[in-house]
């Protein structure tokens, strides 16, 4: 990546550096370890903050102009926060986030700047939450108004709902705002309360690997799953009147009950109700250093989001079958919303490099895609930096 502030230069005709006004952002992607498909039904996700990071170098503008220049896009957009409508591009996630913090009586001002990232974008990884909320932070930094990283998630998730029209659940935003360097963050959907579960990994990795595949189904197929969960709740409601989400529903109920839905409802419940509770045992057994068990719920994970929930592809499914095969690797397992974007593989250090390796080789011949490796860790959620 070249020097954000050469960039800014080349872009903005004048340094950046030495002028006291200006200053970075950094927001990371995110990774989910488990919890997959369960935020819309009040459960539990687990994801971690990574690596990979977009950033803002920006200086602050006497008029009310937004003005930026992406270096993924190799395009400049502007905006005036007078005039805030849709463009149908990348600006809208900013757009979005000025418009939600506007309305919430945050008095704005305009800046201009560059904006690098690493996140690959539309992989799975949230780089849109990563723009979103490094503009919340541009945005209240300038305004010397710090707002907390839960408020900053759900501006953000608002933003992304409402002004981009992305029906998305908060896990990607409160990763990328609330999440800290080698810890996990255990979020619960329905009390949106948060715990940092330590993940110092000093023998392991967290490799993950993009499959390249195109995501076309992934947001039909994601309105479709959403249907069925509230179809089989609104039916598991008629004997059980008390259950207010699938968080709810317990595999006992399923039992008593599971026959009173059809079968492929019956299956998607299935896999809610057995993710929400994999990931609380997930979360134990991180806390009791026992890595073995976690990486053995992310194989199941994967395997109920291939059989019950429908959600995987043959890329996803030949990913975590060859990386669970491979020498050192503890559990793998499709991340996200399905169909193409990532796989997250927990290995250990010593044969991290003989998979990262030979994966995209034998991937290649095997399902003649291209797949990208990275070696991460869990790394500290949005900052501004100076
Ligand atoms: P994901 O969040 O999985 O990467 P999305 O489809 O949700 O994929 O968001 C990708 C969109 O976010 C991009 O098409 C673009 O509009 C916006 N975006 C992400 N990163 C950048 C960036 N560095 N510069 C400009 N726009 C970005
Ligand atoms: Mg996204």
């Amino acid at each position: 990546m070249n020097d954000i502030n050469q960039l800014f230069t080349q872009h903005f005709g004048t340094s950046s550096n030495g002028d006291s006004s200006a200053f970075t952002v950094r927001a990371p992607g995110r990774v989910n370890l488990i919890g997959e498909h369960v935020d819309y039904n009040d459960g539990f996700v687990l994801p971690m903050a990574l690596p990979l990071e977009t950033r803002f170098r920006i200086r602050p503008r006497q008029d009310r102009t937004v003005d930026l220049y992406s270096t993924n896009f190799k395009e400049r957009r502007q905006f005036s926060l007078d005039h805030i409508e849709k463009q149908e591009t990348w600006i809208d996630y900013v757009q979005g986030v000025a418009r939600e913090l506007a309305g919430g009586s945050v008095a704005l001002h305009g800046f201009e700047g560059v904006i690098t990232s690493d996140v690959p974008v539309a992989s799975g990884l949230s780089s849109s939450a990563a723009i979103e909320v490094a503009s919340a932070l541009a945005f209240t930094h300038l305004e010397k108004q710090p707002m907390s990283p839960v408020d900053v998630a759900l501006l953000c998730q608002k933003a992304e709902n409402t002004f981009v029209g992305v029906n998305s659940g908060i896990m990607d935003q409160m990763a990328v705002a609330a999440c800290h360097a080698n810890h996990a963050l255990l979020i619960d959907c329905r009390s949106l309360e948060l715990e940092q579960v330590p993940f110092q990994l000093t023998n392991h990795a967290i490799v993950v690997t993009d499959s390249g595949a195109p995501r076309e189904l992934a947001a039909s197929a994601y309105n479709e799953r959403r249907a069925q969960c509230e179809e089989g709740l609104a039916l598991l409601q008629k004997h059980l009147p008390q259950v207010a989400s699938l968080r709810d529903v317990t595999l006992i109920d399923l039992a008593r009950y599971g026959d009173s839905l059809p079968p492929l409802v019956l299956n998607r419940v299935k896999h809610v109700v057995e993710e929400i509770a994999r990931t609380l045992r997930a979360v134990e057994n991180l806390k009791q250093g026992n890595l073995t068990v976690f990486g053995q719920c992310m194989n199941e994970s994967h395997e109920s989001l291939a059989k019950l929930y429908e959600v995987t592809s043959p890329e996803l499914d030949w990913l975590a079958s060859w990386a669970s095969k491979q020498p050192g690797v503890l559990g793998s397992r499709m991340t996200g919303a399905g169909f193409g974007g990532c796989t997250v593989t927990l290995i250990e250090k010593q044969h991290v490099e003989d998979f990262t390796q030979r994966l995209p080789q034998e991937y290649h011949t095997a399902m003649n895609r291209t797949a990208r490796c990275w070696v991460t860790e869990p790394t500290e959620g949005a900052q501004v930096l100076d």
